[in-house]
């Protein structure tokens, strides 16, 4: 029953997507808004609030807002968006959002429970994007699974942090620029603005990371958690293993020995360690072998909410893989 309102909801999404997909032709057609509509529009709608999951999204919609209404995170800096039980004040947030802007299933499976019993208007980043795991995922039969092997995000071998590479957030940012469009039509064309200059930034962003990585060769590199694979596959790097699937499992003994033998036949190696995440056993795999230890937050904790966030938090990230480099 809950996945079946949540693709209706899809479904109505999509039909307001056609809807504004005309709007944006006719507004390029020169059929522009007059100013005083917009302001008018603008005073009765200023305390919009889009809600997005986790600080990284929240730092996309805050620059395509730029600046109408206010852009707030769901779950704490800190907290493991795999696995997490909301507060009643959060619930309230949830529900007070005009939008709710989340990756999908693939990343915040307890969302997938949450949000069927919610009536807040709700974009899933993969569903919109077309990315991940195509079948639904039944959510009492789920919690289930997750009970027994706490396996339960990072299904098939699709990495869900779509937000480390910069063509999807190109495609991200332009899907919330759509759904709030669509919402708030009188805005349209200032969304669309600061989508064009969030893109623009984004190229220029991109173009410092590349260059930053050109002529560098790395050491082997093993992440803590599979976080980090579209963003090593958008800049043509390798990462060589990961410790752990989820930040909140611990790998089994099989897969931490096969790694202390791969990790032993290198003379020198790159660790991706996590802030928020603490695990000893990682340390002891190291052993005998040569180790840059190298901090990157796939979370943004420490990157304060602007419409310029989301730059600053991808060149630390790349600056952090650059320590993997001679
Ligand atoms: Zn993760």
């Amino acid at each position: 029953m809950t996945k079946h309102s949540t693709f209706r909801r899809i479904a109505n999404i999509k039909a307001l997507f056609i809807c504004i997909t005309r709007r944006l032709a006719f507004a390029l057609l020169g059929v522009f808004v007059t100013p005083a509509i917009v302001n008018a529009e603008k005073s009765s709608i200023a305390d919009i609030t889009v809600v997005s999951s986790i600080k990284p999204i929240q730092l996309i919609s805050t620059a395509v807002m730029g600046g109408v209404g206010q852009s707030k995170v769901l779950l704490p800096p800190s907290a493991n968006p795999h696995n997490y039980q909301l507060r009643p004040s959060q619930r309230a947030l949830l529900s007070k959002a005009d939008l709710f802007v989340w990756v999908g299933p693939e990343l915040e499976l307890f969302l997938v429970k949450v949000l069927g019993s919610s009536s807040v208007n709700e974009l899933s980043l993969t569903n919109a994007l077309k990315l991940g795991n195509a079948e639904p995922v039944e959510p009492s039969l789920h919690q289930h699974h997750h009970e027994e092997h706490d396996e339960h995000s990072h299904r098939g071998s699709f990495d869900p942090h779509i937000w480390l590479n910069p063509a999807l957030t190109k495609q991200i940012a332009t899907t919330i620029a759509e759904q709030l469009s669509a919402q708030y039509p009188a805005l349209a064309s200032q969304f669309q603005l600061n989508l064009e200059q969030f893109i623009k930034q984004l190229k220029i962003t991109e173009s410092e990371i590349t260059q930053l990585f050109s002529g560098s060769k790395q050491v082997a590199i093993y992440t803590f958690h599979e976080a980090f694979t579209h963003f090593s596959d958008h800049y043509g790097m390798k990462i060589d293993g990961t410790i752990t699937k989820t930040p909140e499992s611990r790998p089994g003994a099989k897969h931490l020995s096969e790694l202390a033998k791969e990790i032993a036949q290198n003379k020198k190696i790159c660790l991706v360690k996590e802030p928020n995440f603490k695990a000893p056993y990682v340390d002891s795999l190291t052993r005998g072998t040569e180790v840059i230890v190298t901090i990157a937050d796939p979370l943004a904790t420490n990157i304060d909410n602007s419409a310029t966030g989301y730059f600053e938090f991808i060149t630390s990230i790349a600056k952090s893989f650059h320590k993997c480099t001679l």
